[in-house]
């Protein structure tokens, strides 16, 4: 039986082992100089100012919500086309959540769309405070026609670029906030660099960064600037308002900060396997990822849409088939509205077609660092074969 080719996975080094065991032979495992050069190194990266290290980009996502001002009678828009976790942070800070649906070809959210239902609200007066562009697979949604419309309407630019460590959009790093507020990460082991788990906001705004390092750690400073009071003496902190412990280790600060000396390394690994899989699968009847002239992509996935009415088999016997062959093929993604926690605040199928139709074609076929060109040839051959 041929090896089971995942549709993504790590890749950790020695030198990636290396940092973590000096991390856990030092004197700080938490909080130490690990977490500020991992923070570092992505700010930098990133032409960003501010870097804030988190346990996931889940808590990313939720305390750049919270240091926006997100929360009751506000509301969140971003894309039906994402991981559940997009749309979440909204609900978490008690904000009520609404989707804007995608565009066909690159599979972000649609600006048209966006500008249409942005006009409506107004004339409603639902205008949302947040909205989160997702760059899905590593591609940019295009942010500089998203920057003057949040402007026009005063809503706050989150990027969930959980995708796109290592893309660019017009010649900058994805991250560099040049048309957002703020832009989150993930470092989950599929993901193209990794902390086992781990997350981070980057921003280019004081005000912003301020809130977010309090928010990390329960609300509390231990900066007399911030507090309402002189302090009583060396010990002493205040808690400001109600945050959380999302705090990262240094232990995987120190595998983020490794895996950063990589990621160039990994990103362009991945860019030759797309260009690859372009070539390859000339003929068949699927639609390659598109991608717009102003990106770079990161490829942390390679989707594919079935043309469904040049092939045999349903969406799913070719997936199922793919499975059986021992090629991990994956969806992204089921659209978050139709889950049926979304469903019980009001959502249906039908209320963003152009999601669903995109649910019922894609296939992520694999791809990752280690990915090699056999395994890759063989994900193609066993595709051809499936589709008839
Ligand atoms: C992976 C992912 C997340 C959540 O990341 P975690 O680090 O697992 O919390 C959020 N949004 C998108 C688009 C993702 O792919």
């Amino acid at each position: 039986m041929a090896e089971y080719i995942p549709y993504g996975r790590q890749d950790i080094s020695q030198q990636d082992i290396d940092a973590v065991v000096e991390v856990l032979r030092s004197d700080w495992i938490t909080q130490g100089p690990a977490i500020q050069r991992f923070e570092k190194a992505v700010a930098e990266y990133c032409s960003a100012k501010y870097a804030v290290a988190v346990t996931s980009a889940t808590a990313a996502l939720h305390i750049a919500c919270l240091a926006a001002g997100l929360g009751k009678g506000d509301i969140l828009w971003t894309s039906p086309n994402t991981f559940v976790a997009s749309a979440n942070c909204g609900l978490y800070c008690g904000a009520d959540v609404d989707f804007v649906d995608i565009n066909p070809r690159t599979y972000n959210l649609s600006i048209e769309v966006l500008e249409q239902k942005l006009d409506r609200a107004e004339r409603e007066g639902k205008l949302p405070k947040v909205v989160v562009p997702v760059h899905l697979a590593g591609q940019s949604c295009e942010m500089e026609r998203i920057e003057p419309l949040a402007r026009r309407y005063g809503f706050t630019v989150l990027e969930d670029a959980s995708h796109a460590i290592g893309a660019q959009y017009k010649g900058k790093p994805v991250g560099s906030c040049a048309y957002s507020d703020l832009a989150v990460f993930s470092f989950h082991p599929v993901k193209i660099i990794t902390t086992g788990e781990g997350g981070m906001v980057v921003t280019n705004r004081e005000d912003l960064y301020e809130r977010l390092v309090r928010l990390r750690t329960h609300g509390i400073t231990r900066n007399p600037d911030f507090m309402t009071e002189a302090p009583h003496g060396s010990w002493y902190y205040q808690q400001l308002e109600l945050g959380l412990n999302y705090r990262m280790t240094d232990i995987q600060a120190a595998l983020g900060a490794s895996q950063m000396q990589r990621l160039d390394e990994f990103v362009s690994r991945r860019r030759f396997l797309a260009c690859r899989y372009d070539e390859l699968l000339q003929g068949l009847p699927v639609t390659l990822p598109a991608q717009h002239s102003d990106t770079a992509s990161s490829w942390h996935l390679y989707v594919v849409r079935l043309n469904r009415e040049k092939i045999e088999k349903t969406h799913r016997e070719v997936f199922e088939a793919l499975r059986g062959a021992g090629i991990g093929v994956n969806l992204h993604y089921i659209p978050v509205h139709t889950q049926p926690y979304y469903q019980k605040l009001g959502f249906q199928w039908g209320d963003f077609p152009e999601a669903e139709r995109y649910y019922r074609e894609a296939i992520s076929l694999p791809l990752y660092y280690g990915l090699t060109e056999s395994a890759q040839d063989r994900v193609v051959d066993t595709l051809r074969e499936v589709l008839g």
